[in-house]
């Protein structure tokens, strides 16, 4: 099922408490597209870089299963710039740099080719971009997946508000539901966000799991302790891949297969916060995908002790 991308396609340079990168490939849409290519192909992709991006990083895109035919390229510009730095406990970072550069006066352009796609993934990037994308698709796709940050919420937020209005899944952070809402209790915060538009709601704990909300029912699926993080850039923006990978290849988007895809998209993340940047995602095979969702799906098997007073002791 055809699956279309929209997002930054940036320049990243990271601080972790275990090292520092110069500028490598990074952006909402480049996460979001490589995860999701693991479970569809092809990946297409809305976004704008600067003449400053290396051809090498498209082809590495395109080799991944991504058509990069609705990338725009501005010569003479450069393309958006972010830096960050986190914590000792990687629990939270500081943005030391957001260079929008190309991204200031985007417009985004969607190919003929792209009007037929079922599953919209709006990745991170001003919410009036995010909005025209959905105004210039001739049908509504079939699900619309949204993703922001805290940035627009403090920029924008009467323009995050209306693009909220028209998407069926919103995936945030938990300190962004808070600050949205104005809740501190997420189930709270969770009615609040979905009165607002969004029939299902993501928010994302970190490495402590990922909760799905959709009408009264919650799921929770947790985060894998991991031996080795070693950078979350780009984590979030792999679960959304993942996760609309997953119903994109399915084509189902019932709660149950809702449930499926967080737990993909769980696992997708898993991989990225182990490298620096993209570098984990992009030689992953098939058997340590299905390796690692079989892990998530023991890391929560239990019968319940109510259950076990029913069976009759032997
Ligand atoms: P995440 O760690 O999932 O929140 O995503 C990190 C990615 O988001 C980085 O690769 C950045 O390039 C990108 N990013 C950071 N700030 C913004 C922004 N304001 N708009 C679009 N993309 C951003």
């Amino acid at each position: 099922m055809s699956l279309l991308v929209i997002g930054s396609v940036a320049f990243d340079a990271i601080e972790t408490p275990f090292g520092k990168t110069d500028k490598i490939i990074g952006g909402a849409a480049t996460f979001i597209g490589l995860s999701a290519s693991y479970s569809v192909k092809p990946v297409k992709l809305v976004a704008v870089v600067g003449e400053d991006f290396p051809q090498s990083d498209i082809l590495l895109l395109e080799e991944h299963g991504v058509d990069v035919e609705g990338l725009q390229v501005k010569q003479g510009e450069k393309s958006f710039f972010w830096s960050g730095k986190y914590s000792r406990d990687l629990n939270s970072r500081e943005t030391l740099v957001t260079e929008l550069n190309v991204l200031a006066d985007f417009d985004p352009i969607i190919p003929d080719s792209y009007q037929d796609c079922k599953y919209l993934m709006l990745g991170n990037l001003a919410p009036q971009v995010q909005r025209l994308v959905i105004q210039r698709l001739v049908n509504r796709p079939k699900l619309i997946v949204m993703d922001t940050m805290n940035f627009w919420m403090d920029i924008a937020l009467e323009e995050l508000i209306a693009t909220i209005e028209m998407v069926d899944v919103l995936s945030i952070n938990d300190e962004e539901a808070r600050q949205l809402s104005g809740e501190y209790s997420l189930v709270k915060a969770a009615k609040k966000i979905m009165a607002m538009g969004p029939k299902f709601l993501i928010i994302k704990k970190g490495e402590h799991g990922a909760l799905l909300f959709h009408k009264n029912k919650v799921f929770y699926a947790p985060a894998l302790p991991l031996e080795e993080v070693f950078d979350p850039t780009g984590a979030g923006d792999t679960f959304a891949g993942g996760f609309i990978g997953h119903l994109a290849a399915t084509d189902d988007i019932s709660f149950e297969n809702m449930k499926r895809a967080v737990i993909h998209g769980s696992a997708m993340a898993s991989f990225c916060v182990e490298k620096f940047g993209t570098e984990r995602l992009l030689n992953l095979t098939a058997e340590e995908v299905e390796a690692r969702e079989a892990l998530f799906a023991e890391l929560v098997k239990v019968v319940p002790a109510a259950a076990l007073a029913n069976v009759p002791a032997v």
